[in-house]
């Protein structure tokens, strides 16, 4: 499968049946996300124990990608420390603008968001894959609103 085949078909596969889409229960953190130039939204709901992600969930209107991007973000960072959320946050953010070094040491961490890749040929996109990774920042340092800018 080449890598925009792969790219499309987790790109559906997320559309269709988002991970982690509920309301969440008892959350510490609630951020509201809005990318104006797509009209994506998001509620992004976050557990923190510790220090760690203890659990991510999301609700929200808006295109393919944005809802496969948070999807797999969610799933991306749950059980992980606030510290390696923040990181990947960093590592995908780098790497749907182009700005990622070659090489697959630094993709590999990415898992399956590495398929984004492609997503830097296109500028109209990035904020939609970046929008619910820019929640997740808001709700790790305590802010409720975020809108991409
Ligand atoms: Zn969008």
């Amino acid at each position: 499968m080449s890598t925009s085949d792969l790219y499309q078909a987790v790109i559906l596969d997320h559309n269709r049946s988002p991970r982690n889409f509920h309301p969440m229960e008892g959350a510490d953190r609630r951020v509201e996300g809005y990318n104006p130039l797509c009209g994506d939204r998001l509620t992004l709901w976050l557990k923190l124990d510790g220090g760690r992600v203890a659990d991510a969930s999301f609700e929200g209107q808006g295109c393919a990608v944005s809802r496969a991007a948070a999807s797999l973000m969610t799933a991306a960072v749950k059980g992980r420390t606030t510290a390696e959320a923040e990181a990947l946050a960093d590592r995908f953010t780098a790497l749907v603008t182009g700005r990622l070094p070659d090489g697959a040491a630094e993709r590999e961490p990415l898992g399956k968001l590495a398929v984004f890749e492609g997503v830097a040929k296109f500028p109209l996109r990035v904020k939609c894959a970046t929008l619910s990774w820019h929640a997740l920042r808001a709700g790790l340092r305590g802010e409720g609103v975020v809108t991409t800018d």
